[in-house]
């Protein structure tokens, strides 16, 4: 899960950011409004964590615009006082939270937690394993595995990374782009070409799997985790 955290107060971000690593999300920092919204508007995240005062733009202004622009990521908003119209201000701006600052760091992980799975049709049961269908995703054995026939396949650090993308957008279509930066950052142009080997590697540990759900490919669009057509 990749998450964007834009807040101008250096150690708290560093803080935050030290907490979410250790609870196994990828976190990129942005601490000015400018690049907080370059940073939200690639719509590679699944969590945008925006702070209110910021220098440059507010969060407020970059929630709205994001919005504009159609970017859906849910936003979890930190405002600095339990001020009602800062809160109402966030909601009207398209955050679909908001958290008073301070806060306690459970509180901040319940509410991630909370958001990412409102945000997608898959559920994670009690033990944090991803579902899609009839998939489900063992992350911490590094297996996929189609719950209905009890088939089980073991998966590579990258095919991991890629159908966990998948299943945590199941349903929605996501572009080559966005899974190669996801999952090899901005600056590697090398591993982007390989984005479609590994993805038909994937496809073919869910084949494997007799599922029911299959990786399409979207012409012009990309690619969508899905209920196969029965014929
Ligand atoms: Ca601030």
């Amino acid at each position: 899960m990749k998450l964007l955290i834009v807040e101008d107060e250096k150690r708290m971000s560093e803080a935050v950011c030290a907490i979410l690593r250790q609870e196994k999300y990828d976190v990129d920092a942005y601490y000015d409004g400018f690049g907080g919204l370059e940073a939200a508007r690639s719509n590679i995240y699944d969590l945008i964590i925006l702070d209110v005062m910021l220098p440059g733009m507010n969060g407020f202004e970059i929630a709205r615009n994001i919005r504009k622009e159609g970017v859906q990521t849910p936003v979890l908003m930190l405002t600095a006082r339990a001020d009602t119209d800062d809160k109402v201000e966030g909601l009207d701006s398209g955050a679909d939270d908001y958290l008073t600052k301070p806060f306690e760091t459970k509180e901040l992980l319940a509410r991630i937690r909370a958001m990412l799975r409102r945000n997608n049709i898959q559920s994670t049961d009690d033990t944090g394993k991803l579902s899609a269908g009839d998939l489900k995703l063992d992350q911490g054995k590094s297996m996929l595995i189609n719950t209905e026939n009890g088939m089980d396949v073991r998966l590579s650090e990258k095919e991991l990374h890629i159908i966990e993308i998948f299943m945590t957008n199941a349903g929605n279509i996501i572009s080559k782009e966005q899974l190669a930066v996801k999952i090899w950052g901005y600056e590697n142009e090398a591993e982007y070409n390989n984005v479609e080997v590994y993805i038909s590697f994937t496809r073919k540990k869910i084949q494997y799997l007799d599922s029911k759900m299959e990786i399409k490919a979207v012409r012009g669009l990309g690619y969508e985790l899905r209920q196969k057509e029965t014929s």
